[in-house]
């Protein structure tokens, strides 16, 4: 088995949860563009802890298709943990990521492998040349998103890039060897600063089931993915205390100049708009610093972000045809 690992060409990471709708479709597509390569292979399925039948399914699948290898996590640990899971796992000399639902086309892996090849690079980014199929609020918030990543990570970080990707053995160990718990694979490759290329492709709909990032997820990736990469948030904090202690300054100058005019000053209105302001500042910067301290907390705990509970490649050997 170790002189069939050494070979291996290029390795197809796929974190799966809850796909066993979309799964049948992926192996029709992915299979044939995978086999066309002339090259060998393996394809890393990473089952993120599914409650539906994606094991079983995957276990059937590997029956007729020796290059399948199923990696399974223990329990949902989430689309960048999976990654992760399967990055550590591959031991090809390049390693592809795609989503299971067919939205990122398998048949661009193979280019995406020869202009690595080609042009020596590290790293291929699958960049999205039209979102017209995600939903209108998928697309405002992943342009904020992408926004937000270029101007906190620096321009390196190509916009529509998701994590339809091909990394050489060489970033893939750049990646194992960072001790970051939370891993978003989409701003940490384009910061290892390797030499890069894309393909563009189309985003299709998913093909079956539903999404398995709802509005929670969302927001936690960006939360993940701002404080991960900078201190400017809490840096926010500092400036919007100065801005209030400025702003309560002239508040109060401009109360006392109307005392020393003779008015009387007119209710609790202005009193109660600087409480609720300054009140609000506090719970910002108080939630910030939270913020930290829950991602120092769970630097220090250093719990690994997956426990993988099965691997096909460690079983006794499979019915399906050698290795
Ligand atoms: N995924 C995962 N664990 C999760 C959520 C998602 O492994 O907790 C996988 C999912 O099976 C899919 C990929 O991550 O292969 C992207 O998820 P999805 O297509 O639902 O996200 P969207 O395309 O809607 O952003
Ligand atoms: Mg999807």
């Amino acid at each position: 088995m170790a002189a069939a690992r050494a070979t291996t060409t290029l390795s197809v990471v796929i974190p799966m949860y809850n796909e066993e709708a979309a799964l049948p479709a992926l192996v029709a597509r992915l299979r044939p563009a995978l086999d066309g390569t002339n090259v060998s292979y393996e394809v890393v399925a990473v089952d993120d802890g599914s409650a539906d039948r994606t094991a079983e399914l995957l276990e059937e699948i590997r029956l007729g298709w020796s290059e399948l290898r199923i990696v399974k996590l223990r329990r949902n640990s989430g689309h960048q943990a999976a990654l992760t899971a399967g990055l550590h796992s591959s031991v090809g000399d390049y390693v592809a990521s795609i989503d299971a639902d067919l939205q990122d086309p398998p048949e661009k892996i193979p280019e995406m492998l020869e202009l690595a090849q080609r042009d020596k690079l590290d790293i291929v980014y699958g960049v999205r040349s039209d979102r017209s199929t995600d939903s209108g609020f998928k697309r405002w918030t992943a342009g904020a998103y992408y926004w937000l990543m270029r101007r906190m990570v620096g321009k390196r970080v190509p916009s529509q890039a998701g994590d339809f990707r091909l990394l050489s053995r060489e970033a893939v160990d750049a990646l194992k060897s960072l001790p970051d718990q939370q891993q978003v694979y989409r701003l940490l490759v384009p910061w290892l600063g390797f030499p890069s290329g894309q393909v563009t492709y189309f985003r299709e709909e998913r093909v079956a089931g539903e999404t398995k990032y709802p509005l929670s997820k969302m927001i936690r990736l960006a939360i993940d993915s701002i404080t991960n990469f900078s201190a400017t948030p809490l840096r926010i904090a500092t400036w919007l205390g100065v801005l209030s202690f400025f702003g309560c300054f002239a508040m109060l100058a401009g109360t006392i100049g109307i005392y020393l005019a003779g008015h009387t000053v007119p209710g609790w209105t202005s009193l109660f708009v600087a409480m609720l302001f300054i009140g609000g500042i506090q719970l910002i910067c108080v939630g910030l610093l939270g913020e930290y301290i829950g991602r120092i907390y769970t630097a220090v705990q250093k719990r690994p972000t997956f426990f993988i509970g099965y691997d096909s490649a460690d079983a006794p050997q499979q019915r399906g045809a050698e290795r």
